[in-house]
């Protein structure tokens, strides 16, 4: 029997399903365009493509909390039309078990499970993107919470030469995603991240934001290993430069191997590439099936 899954992005929605041998058999994917019209879409393909579970990793903020009555709603999203989005409703009817969780902790379950998180109990999961957001797994569970972490809105230093610079984000003016997201690039140079793929300014900023992420993720949380995808992350210098930083800004403080030593293997792409996201959805809704529920 197939496993089916659902990520839900703000731009695109891709799904697919696997089975126990092949993750991945099949992967579509569908415009975002207005909740009714595009997930009747995504509903569609899957009475096409039986599947006896569905995973559905969704961008949020959305509501994890099972005895809520908006449970498997996307809530307060400033996407038109999104807010207030039963997303669970669409599936129901197929009466199979829903996984259901944030975008970011589908991909890092992705990672966890097939990819290079593999054997590892505290992985953090990151996605440079439209948006910036980070799934977190410790000690062998997703982390919810009072929602579930909003690690892009956390609040970093601005750069001297970056002060006059007002980002994407409408609540903050100093948090990641303002500073650090692909529309944060653009917004500051007038030009698309990938079109800066050799300038240096850009490149050296961007990875000052990151290394600042990563020791609050380092010092907060104690992962293992951090994996970073999305799109920014495609550009070749902002990873390398992005672990020395972190180095650097760490100042010898957490004496462990991986990071003095070894940091190429504790900052890492993720294997999976583009389709963590994917894998991951299938994932959350086989452990639905399968009642190994770690959200
Ligand atoms: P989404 O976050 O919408 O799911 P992506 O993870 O692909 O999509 O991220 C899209 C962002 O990544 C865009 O802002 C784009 O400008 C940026 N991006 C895409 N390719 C590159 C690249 N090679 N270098 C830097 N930024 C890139
Ligand atoms: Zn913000």
């Amino acid at each position: 029997m197939y496993h089916g899954g659902i990520e839900l992005g703000g731009t695109k929605i891709i799904c697919g399903y696997g089975d126990e041998e092949r993750l991945l058999i099949d992967k579509t994917s569908i415009p975002t365009g207005k909740p009714e019209e595009t997930l009747n879409e995504v509903r569609t393909y899957f009475n096409r493509n039986k599947v006896s579970s569905l995973g559905i990793a969704s961008f949020g903020p959305i509501d994890l909390n099972r005895k809520s009555e908006t449970y498997g709603y996307i809530t307060t999203t400033p996407k038109p039309y999104w807010e207030n989005t039963d997303v669970l409703s669409y599936f129901r009817d197929l009466m199979i078990p829903l996984g259901f969780d944030t975008d970011v902790n589908g991909a890092c379950l992705g990672e966890v499970e097939y990819g290079a998180g593999r054997g590892l109990s505290n992985v953090i999961y990151g996605t440079i993107g439209t948006g910036i957001g980070f799934g977190i797994y410790l000690n062998g569970r997703l982390l919810h919470g009072l929602s579930h972490p909003e690690t892009g809105h956390m609040l970093l230093q601005k750069h001297e030469s970056d002060k006059d610079f007002h980002g994407p984000c409408p609540y903050h003016d100093n948090c990641l995603e303002t500073l650090a997201s692909g529309p944060s690039i653009e917004k500051r140079y007038g030009t698309k991240a990938e079109e800066l793929y050799d300038n240096e300014t850009v490149w050296d900023l961007e990875s000052y934001y990151l290394a600042q992420a990563m020791v609050n993720c380092i010092v907060m949380y104690s992962p293992e290993k951090i994996i970073l995808g999305g799109g920014v992350m495609h550009n070749r210098k902002v990873l390398e430069l992005t672990r020395t930083k972190t180095k650097e800004m760490l100042n010898g403080y957490i004496r462990k191997d991986e990071i003095l030593n070894h940091i190429d293997d504790y900052i890492v792409l993720p294997e999976l590439k583009d389709d963590a996201g994917i894998i991951g959805a299938i994932e959350l809704g086989k452990m639905e099936e399968e009642n190994r529920c770690i959200g």
